[in-house]
């Protein structure tokens, strides 16, 4: 099973939502995020108002859900969660919208996999607060209005440019989500092990860090993996040895990268001659779906100097053949 999948199970999930910060000041790192809501959430709050629809957008992983249970909680208001695939048809979203309470933040998670018709429906519901449902059949069909609360929608995706423009210009805040830094993952590692009352090293804290591609999730995880390890091999303590040797089985490298990270370096190496190749001929070669290589893997692989972008394609750098040890071509 691969380390950085985006489909949880039940038991990850459980994990997964005892691990989440519920205010703001403990939510690490995304600073500018953080300044920002607490700015919008205070204005609201003092003028009475619900807060303006804000979209998320990043690689999965980094906390939108996060953040989303966390302005509910600030509010002082109820979340619902759902997800763009979630909901075939505009009855059920109406029927989710039409439960909402005043102020309620409808938190949709891949929303830019909501179908048409759905999403034609949260126009009116974000600009007006209200929706148009049909009813009868035939000749006596007919549209009635329905007047919905002022509630807050707070989307999530992979990358605004997934989203339609209607509904992109309908959010009145717009936020990136950042990788971690090694110190902030550092910091979400030792409060996480706290909570798992397992005992860690802070070397053994920053190692994991380092090797967790600047995405709590992961960093989660392979804290959950490498406790176990820690646990029969060892005396209980995560050092830096403990995570080294956890990591290294867990198919981690030193960079953080997995084997799929190293499988898109080595293909573009090996195959393409270093570049550079596009895309979808990427995927193809990848057996991978390319909108998953360009919003999961890439990100991580272009911050990192591994790969450059350019109009003709992708290109390994220097620093993906010295990474391997693989001579640069001549
Ligand atoms: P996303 O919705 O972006 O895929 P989640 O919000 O589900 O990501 O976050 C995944 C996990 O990482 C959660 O268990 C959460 O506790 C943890 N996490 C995410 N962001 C932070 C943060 N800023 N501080 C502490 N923990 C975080």
């Amino acid at each position: 099973k691969r380390i950085i999948s985006t489909q949880l199970n039940k038991e990850e999930q459980r994990v997964e939502n005892s691990l989440r910060p519920q205010q703001l000041n403990d939510y690490i790192g995304q600073k500018k995020i953080k300044e920002n809501m607490s700015i919008y959430m205070q204005a609201a709050k003092q003028r009475g108002e619900s807060l303006d629809h804000v979209l998320f957008y990043g690689p999965p992983g980094l906390g939108k859900t996060t953040l989303a249970c966390i302005i509910a909680n600030e509010m002082g208001v109820n979340i619902k969660t759902t997800s763009g695939p979630a909901i075939a048809k505009p009855g059920e979203m109406a029927a989710i919208l039409n439960k909402l309470e005043e102020g309620d933040v409808l938190f949709v998670d891949e929303i830019h996999r909501l179908n048409k018709q759905v999403e034609e429906l949260l126009y009116p519901a974000m600009e007006d607060y209200c929706i148009d449902i049909m009813v009868g059949e035939g000749a006596s069909a007919r549209a009635i209005r329905v007047e919905l609360p002022r509630f807050t929608l707070v989307g999530a995706t992979t990358r605004a440019g997934l989203l339609s423009a209607p509904l992109r210009d309908r959010f009145g805040v717009v936020m990136h989500m950042e990788y971690y830094t090694t110190d902030e993952l550092t910091q979400i590692i030792k409060n996480s092990a706290q909570r798992l009352e397992v005992e860690i090293a802070q070397d053994g804290a920053e190692e994991m860090a380092r090797r967790s591609r600047g995405t709590p999730r992961l960093a989660n995880r392979l804290l959950k993996r490498v406790r176990d390890y820690a646990q029969v091999k060892y005396d209980g303590v995560i050092t830096k040895e403990v995570a080294n040797y956890a990591l290294d089985i867990l198919g981690v490298d030193k960079e953080g990268l997995d084997k799929t990270d190293r499988n898109i370096l080595t293909t573009i190496m090996h195959h393409f001659a270093g570049g550079p190749v596009g895309l979808d001929t990427l995927a193809a070669s990848l057996g991978e779906d390319a909108g998953t290589i360009e919003d999961v893997y890439e990100p991580y692989l272009v911050m990192n100097g591994f790969i450059n972008r350019t109009p003709k394609g992708r290109v390994a750098t220097p620093k993906a053949y010295y990474h391997f040890g693989i001579d640069l071509p001549t």
